[in-house]
């Protein structure tokens, strides 16, 4: 898997766990913060009201003083003056010279206030759940402080009791002459305030512990239904082991892992040949079934810790084992082929019953990619980037080369394959240079007709004259073109430049005959490929019976009724459309009888081989009898001989397009050959 496609994985993966933890514990942490300030401030809003009202009783106490009406006092007193000796005494003196002017909620008040000696806390001291300490741990900054002291249930509140709760405080309140009078506070919290407080206090710490049981329900639900889903993404249906994700997953942690990293690797492509005949003869149940086994067979072979295997697609298996050598790859391949063997006969009977020799034609293929082990200057050193999509891409290449077989066999991915690889890699990498700077040349392969060998047409066939590569056929781009798609531009480009040159041709005088396009099978899959042609054509101001479109015959197994359309709307504009190569693939003479093409290319495997020169020249001219029933013209390519030329001259071929004739030439060449009125090359 690519770094980007793993990364956004593992992201998927934790971003919600990650992200919900962190909400979570932002979102308790917010609401805690706000619960505790709210409960401070009114706390402190209570106490502060308090305080001040009783305050102001004092204060009427301190006027009854200084205007003599001792009696007018009624709470334990003493008066300092100015410079704080205890000046007179009324009652028990309990007062602490811990205190001060209190700043509270609303401002500095203008009386000051001192703890109490034998009481320090407001409501509860000890066990109590509760403690509200005025002057806890310094009441030297003159504030009035609040703390809360831990949190529990109403049962634990022990109230003794009493339903009123002195609150240990003396006031002081300054004279006119500069004395201080001050008083023992008679503040009570009530118990019904306390209640409503513990009640409040309570709510809030249920609320807070129900906020977090729900939250962390759900994020642990949300956790396992990710793991789900994982495993849902990871875990193939069929066989129940890893699809090709989680191959992909599994296999890149193992050999990105430390002690891995000196170990040799071979990635493995194992397809089950002729999978679908059996799907077909049996059903697909039947084949999900034998996947299954094979899946589970494979397992057994494999060390779970350092190897792992998945299920790709269909009829195919990827697998990382370790490869010592070659040898040893060979050796498990051949093992497991035996195993397999073991299971088509052994786990079926019931259902194969009637078809035995079904199993007995299954047979497996392999490709193989090693990864060397990664040891820099002698030390092991952890693989970084591993791209395991292209190692299984180079291992389903090697297995390509024994397709052609249906017996079991394993091949490597080795020098030569490595090289096509490294030159499909140069390729793309140069292809948009090479289009933009117009690399690619249009070489002209002259068609003559056989009888007068008069010039009656030419094919546009491409060249790539590329600066880092040299002459470049198109054998060697066309087909990784074809692969990555870029073969729409080259259609592009070709038909373009054949049409600039068509014109220019034509405007210089020169005796033009229609030149053939090759257009890709790929660009059939355009619904509007007719008019993108049209428009290209028409943008050289070239008249259109000069452009003829060549299609191969395999893209006529595609969307057929796209096709017919393409075809019919390029005929309606007045091109000529040719199916090329016919008889080089599957017969499509079923193609012919629904296309209104205008002519047949007979394919040059028609005039090479071994094959009785009878037999050959029976098949060639019932072609050109059937083309010339269908009303087409016909082209033989690949004519090299005369006796060729000779005997298709006979079968009213109407055209020869091979090198006999011309071999494909640049377009100063192909110009020399439309000016010479008959080019007769044989006497
Ligand atoms: P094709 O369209 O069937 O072109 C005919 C091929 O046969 C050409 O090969 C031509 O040089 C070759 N040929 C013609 N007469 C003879 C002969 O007497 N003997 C032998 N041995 N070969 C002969 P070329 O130019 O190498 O092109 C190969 C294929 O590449 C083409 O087959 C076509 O499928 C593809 N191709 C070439 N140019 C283009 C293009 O511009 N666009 C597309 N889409 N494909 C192109
Ligand atoms: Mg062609
Ligand atoms: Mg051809």
């Amino acid at each position: 898997m690519s770094k980007t496609k793993e990364k956004q994985f593992k992201k998927l993966k934790n971003a919600h766990t990650i992200s919900s933890i962190v909400i979570f514990i932002i979102q308790f942490i917010l609401l805690v913060g706000i619960l505790n300030v709210v409960l401070t401030f009114f706390t402190l809003f209570l106490i502060d009201i308090k305080v001040d009202n009783e305050s102001k009783l004092i204060r009427q106490m301190a006027q009854n003083y200084e205007n003599g009406n001792k009696s007018g006092i009624n709470y334990d007193f003493f008066v300092l003056d100015k410079n704080g000796k205890k000046i007179e005494e009324s009652g028990v003196n309990t007062c602490s010279d811990k205190g001060g002017v209190p700043g509270t909620l609303f401002g500095k008040k203008d009386y000051t206030v001192f703890e109490d000696k034998d009481n320090k806390t407001l409501f509860f001291d000890d066990g109590g759940i509760v403690t509200f300490n005025l002057f806890a741990p310094d009441f030297s900054n003159d504030d009035i402080s609040v703390y809360v002291s831990s949190a529990g249930e109403l049962d634990d509140i022990n109230v003794e009791g009493n339903a009123d709760i002195d609150v240990p405080l003396w006031i002081g309140i300054k004279l006119s002459n500069g004395n201080t009078f001050v008083a023992k506070a008679h503040i009570t919290a009530r118990l019904v305030e306390l209640i409503v407080f513990i009640i409040m206090f309570a709510a809030v710490n249920v609320f807070l512990f129900v906020f977090l049981i729900i939250r962390l329900v759900r994020i642990i639900r949300g956790v396992i239904r990710r793991k789900k889903l994982s495993e849902l993404f990871l875990i193939d249906e069929v066989t129940k082991g890893n699809n090709w994700m989680g191959f992909l997953l599994g296999a890149d942690a193992i050999l990105k892992k430390r002690n891995n990293a000196e170990k040799r690797y071979a990635i493995m492509h194992i397809v089950i040949v002729k999978y679908r005949n059996y799907c077909m003869c049996h059903s697909l149940e039947e084949g999900k079934k034998i996947l299954h086994r094979i899946s589970d067979t494979i397992d057994q072979n494999i060390d779970k810790k350092t190897e792992i295997s998945g299920h790709v697609s269909s009829s195919s298996f990827a697998l990382l084992i370790e490869a010592p050598t070659d040898e040893s790859v060979r050796e498990r391949f051949d093992k497991l082929l035996s195993q397999l063997s073991d299971v088509d006969s052994r786990g079926n009977t019931q259902q194969m019953a009637g078809h035995p020799d079904v199993f007995k034609s299954f047979s497996f293929q392999a490709g193989v990619h090693i990864i060397e082990p990664n040891v820099v200057d002698g030390h092991k050193t952890k693989r970084k980037n591993v791209d395991l999509e292209k190692h299984y891409n180079n291992a389903v290449t090697a297995k390509a080369t024994i397709e052609s077989s249906a017996d079991s066999g394993i091949a490597f991915f080795d020098e030569k394959l490595m090289k096509n690889e490294k030159w499909t890699e140069a390729v793309e990498e140069h292809q948009q240079k090479a289009l933009d700077n117009e690399e690619f040349v249009v070489y002209y392969q002259p068609k003559y007709s056989p009888e007068k060998c008069e010039l009656v047409g030419a094919e546009a066939l491409i060249r790539w004259q590329s600066p880092e590569f040299g002459f470049v056929p198109p054998g060697r781009f066309i087909p990784i073109f074809e692969n990555n798609g870029f073969i729409t531009a080259i259609d592009h480009y070709m038909i373009c430049h054949v049409a600039k040159q068509q014109k220019k041709w034509l405007d210089e005088g020169v005796k033009c005959v229609p030149v053939s396009v090759n257009v890709s099978r790929a660009h059939f899959a355009e619904s509007d490929l007719a008019e993108q042609i049209l428009n290209m054509v028409d943008a050289e101001g070239l008249p259109h019976n000069y452009i003829e479109i060549e299609l191969t015959e395999s893209a006529f197994f595609d969307d057929k009724d796209m096709i017919i359309e393409t075809i019919n709307k390029l005929k309606e504009y007045g091109f000529s459309v040719s199916m090329d190569d016919f008889g080089s693939g599957y017969s499509s003479l079923n193609s012919l009888k629904d296309m209104d093409l205008d002519v047949l290319k007979l394919d040059a495997e028609f005039f090479r081989g071994d094959a009785d020169s009878n037999r050959k020249e029976a098949v060639v001219s019932e072609a050109i009898k059937l083309a010339k029933r269908l009303k087409m013209r016909t082209v033989a390519e690949g004519v090299e001989d005369k006796d060729e030329v000779e005997f298709l001259e006979k079968q009213g071929c109407d055209m020869i397009q091979g090198y006999y004739f011309a071999k494909p030439m640049p377009a100063e060449e192909y110009e020399e050959r439309m000016n010479e009125v008959y080019h007769v090359l044989h006497e």
